[in-house]
């Protein structure tokens, strides 16, 4: 016997669920949705020192990137952004960790200035938690 998908369509026109129960289970799921929190460093036994650091130049993918006064130079294929820092700063949320204080990012971006540090977090609307120095900011993590 020859089936087409048109035919087991039409032979299957029983509904399951409801559009009611399809609605009510979408909302279940997205209410019981949870963020998947995995040291991810852990999980593939990597160090930290291991990590390469610095900013990525979308362009080329070299890494790091020089900051000049208001954007980040590639040194590899001088392409100039301003905002490149942002995906470092998000690697550094998933990979080690989503609090970090000021001097932790810095070193991470390769960034001498702890006001350019400041000026950037507060860019991306990231407020410190504490003060001065032992300030944290959470970066959230992408949903
Ligand atoms: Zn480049």
């Amino acid at each position: 016997m020859i089936r087409t998908v048109q035919g087991l369509t039409e032979n299957n026109t029983q509904h399951y669920l409801s559009q009611k129960d399809i609605k009510k289970l979408s909302k279940l799921l997205i209410k019981n949705h949870k963020q998947i929190n995995i040291d991810v460093l852990k999980q593939y036994e990597i160090k930290k020192e291991d990590i390469a650091t610095g900013v990525v130049c979308p362009n080329c993918d070299n890494l790091p990137m020089k900051r000049e006064m208001r954007h980040w130079l590639c040194l590899a294929c001088s392409n100039k952004n301003a905002d490149a820092h942002i995906k470092a700063i998000y690697d550094y949320a998933l990979l080690i960790n989503p609090q970090v204080k000021n001097e932790e990012l810095r070193n991470f971006l390769h960034l001498n200035s702890s006001t350019s540090m400041y000026k950037i977090l507060r860019a991306m609307d990231l407020k410190p938690n504490g003060s001065r120095k032992a300030a944290t900011y959470t970066i959230p993590l992408p949903k």
